[in-house]
């Protein structure tokens, strides 16, 4: 496999983005994290105040959302770094919401498989196994409870001096996968042929070394063996 897809999808704080970036630096792959656009969306949308827009897609306009280098890579909307602008609570809540709408889909999708074309690379989101990428090499559904995810997700907006109340945060992860699974273009779902992976309890470095197991295994060869 020269340049393998790997497709990873689950419910918000299953550990997808810290797993998908420490495996495609591992592996020395690109990383596309598509919710990152989806939060690029919403965040010029709610800057520019046209959240009641009838076209979205039009209110956006002509801004570009891009990747630069780096690990994790920087997200761009035009020439901008919103890298950290697009991980505030209300960002993701808006991304959420905005992506249940078909237009910001296609629009999105477009660009998310123009970056996966060219093979080398670890995505992840909602919609990456089933929809952007169906024929990865390999395919994760990454799950955990959701008392587990929303401890996790409580800690990283700690880390970002972010008090939020775990009770909230628990309730607005539940919320956020109520909408992805029911939503009715490109719901979250498990893949007929993805692996699902419990991250509950586990280490990043054990989790990835599953992946990379089951990784060689398609390939025929043997597991990682430096960890
Ligand atoms: O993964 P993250 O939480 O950053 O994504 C923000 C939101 O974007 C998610 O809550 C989800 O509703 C949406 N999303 C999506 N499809 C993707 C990635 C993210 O609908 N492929």
């Amino acid at each position: 496999m020269e340049k393998p897809v790997i497709a990873i999808d689950g419910p918000a704080g299953a550990g997808k983005s810290t797993v998908a970036r420490a495996l495609a630096n591992y592996l020395n792959l690109r990383y596309l994290d598509t919710g990152a656009m989806y939060r690029a969306f919403a965040l010029r949308l709610h800057r520019l105040e046209q959240l009641e827009a009838e076209d979205l897609v039009a209110a956006f306009g002509e801004a570009r959302i891009s990747f630069g280098t780096g690990t994790p890579p920087p997200v761009f909307l035009d020439v901008e770094d919103v890298s950290e602008a697009i991980r505030m609570p209300e960002i993701g809540e808006l991304a959420s919401r905005l992506s249940a709408i078909r237009e910001v889909r296609v629009l999105l999708l477009r660009q998310q498989q123009e970056i996966v074309a060219d093979g080398g690379v670890v995505l992840e989101g909602r919609d990456a196994t089933t929809v952007i990428a169906p024929n990865a090499n390999l395919k994760i559904y990454m799950t955990a409870s959701l008392e587990e995810r929303a401890r996790r997700r409580s800690r990283e907006f700690s880390a970002k001096g972010l008090e939020e109340d775990f009770r909230d945060v628990r309730s607005q992860i539940e919320q956020r996968d109520h909408r992805d699974i029911n939503r009715q273009d490109s719901p979250l779902t498990v893949a007929p042929d993805a692996e699902i992976i419990e991250t509950g309890g586990k280490s990043i470095d054990a989790v990835i070394n599953e992946i990379v197991e089951l990784l060689h295994q398609r390939a025929g060869g043997h597991g990682r063996t430096d960890v």
